[in-house]
């Protein structure tokens, strides 16, 4: 069985967007207790490496760090896990709510930011990225950002994510490298 209900929602994500594949690079962002890095190892992945503040036990076939994705070395050490650049990075991060509900909707909303930054450093072209993001859906900004990297970008509510919950994904596909100046 799966480690979290979690799971399920990157199966009904996957199914319907195909963005694991076989042979494909995942990085696991937030992956306590290791349901969405069960999926990626059962649906294919040649490497899959996640990472959480907190321990996570072994998941076969994945490779876990503790720590912290921000950490600065966190991306070149990644790459050199995978073998080379992501084919997709996917986060389900979140952090300790705090009961403020303005607050807790900052703190997630700064994750996912900061989850879209560390992809856009590590992902390969045609890359993929989910995160979850809430309700409202992405910031103006970082919109703007993944409409500008990616060919498609779309917000997913899916049905194992409960409905009086205030999360949705957003699912970014077709990465196609970092915006230029002269590209905007
Ligand atoms: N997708 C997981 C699964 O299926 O088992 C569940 C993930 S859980 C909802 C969110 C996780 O994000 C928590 O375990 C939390 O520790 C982690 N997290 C929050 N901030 C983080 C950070 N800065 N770096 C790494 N992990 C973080």
């Amino acid at each position: 069985g799966w480690r979290s209900r979690a799971a399920f929602k990157l199966i009904e994500i996957d199914d319907r967007f195909q963005v694991i594949r076989p042979g494909s690079r995942v990085v696991d962002l937030g992956a306590a207790p290791g349901g969405w890095s069960q999926i990626a190892v059962k649906r294919q992945a040649s490497a899959v490496v996640g990472v959480d503040l907190l321990p996570v036990d072994p998941v076969e076939g994945a490779e876990i760090i503790e720590g912290d994705f921000m950490d600065d070395a966190m991306p070149e050490r990644l790459k050199t896990m995978l073998g080379g650049p992501a084919d997709l990075v996917m986060s389900d991060m979140a952090p300790n709510t705090t009961g403020h509900a303005a607050t807790d909707h900052i703190r997630i909303m700064g994750l996912a930011e900061n989850a879209l930054d560390f992809a856009l450093q590590i992902l390969a072209k045609d890359g993929a990225f989910i995160a979850k993001v809430f309700q409202g859906g992405s910031e103006k900004h970082m919109l703007d950002l993944m409409k500008r990297c990616f060919d498609t970008v779309r917000h997913v509510k899916p049905p194992a994510s409960r409905k009086e919950s205030s999360e949705l994904y957003v699912v970014a596909q077709g990465f196609r490298g970092l915006p230029t100046d002269e590209n905007p």
